[in-house]
């Protein structure tokens, strides 16, 4: 592995490949819920019916494990229409000189008409990633943490953003 480019802000990066806005967050700011859990689980159409949405997803437990082995995470808001940059920006990290970049994306995954839950792994592994939330992360608490002002819409019909996170050592 060739070492780390520490040139590139991680932040102006996300925004480069299409983030509305990006900020760089210590990982203690990341808050892990099991109440999270338990809404995806009563209440969500699509429980289930993804490998990344819950139960398929790792549980808050694991995501509390995980985020331990991490110092710093990017926080990123996006449109629903540039999902793809969640790989991306992963792919682009890991080529800085981070081997252990993992992003997690917002919402349900729509990659593929029906998922093959019975085959227990996914065929789109270069493009798919779970949500924040299907992983137990509370994105509220977290993104107040890092200063955004993120409010519960009101209607189907408001504009909205969703938020990704990329974690890295
Ligand atoms: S990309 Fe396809 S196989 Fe992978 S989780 Fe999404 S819907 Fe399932």
């Amino acid at each position: 592995m060739s070492k780390r480019n520490t040139s590139i802000n991680l932040s102006d990066l996300a925004v480069q490949l299409g983030a509305v806005d990006a900020k760089i967050i210590p990982t203690y700011q990341v808050v892990v819920s099991d109440a999270v859990r338990w809404k995806c689980r009563f209440g969500c159409k699509n429980y289930g019916k993804s490998l990344m949405c819950p139960p398929h997803t790792p549980t808050p437990e694991e995501m509390k494990r995980l985020l331990k082995e991490y110092k710093k995470a990017v926080l990123f808001r996006f449109k629903p229409d540039s999902k793809s940059l969640v790989v991306e920006l992963e792919k682009q990290v890991f080529l800085l000189g981070y081997p252990n970049a993992l992003a997690f994306s917002a919402g349900p995954c729509k990659l593929c008409e029906d998922c093959d839950i019975e085959a227990g792994y996914c065929i789109k592994p270069d493009e798919a990633r779970p949500s924040m939330e299907g992983c137990g992360i509370d994105v509220f608490e977290t993104a107040k943490n890092a200063g955004y002002d993120m409010k519960v819409l009101t209607s189907r019909d408001q504009e909205y953003l969703w938020y990704g996170l990329l974690l890295t050592k």
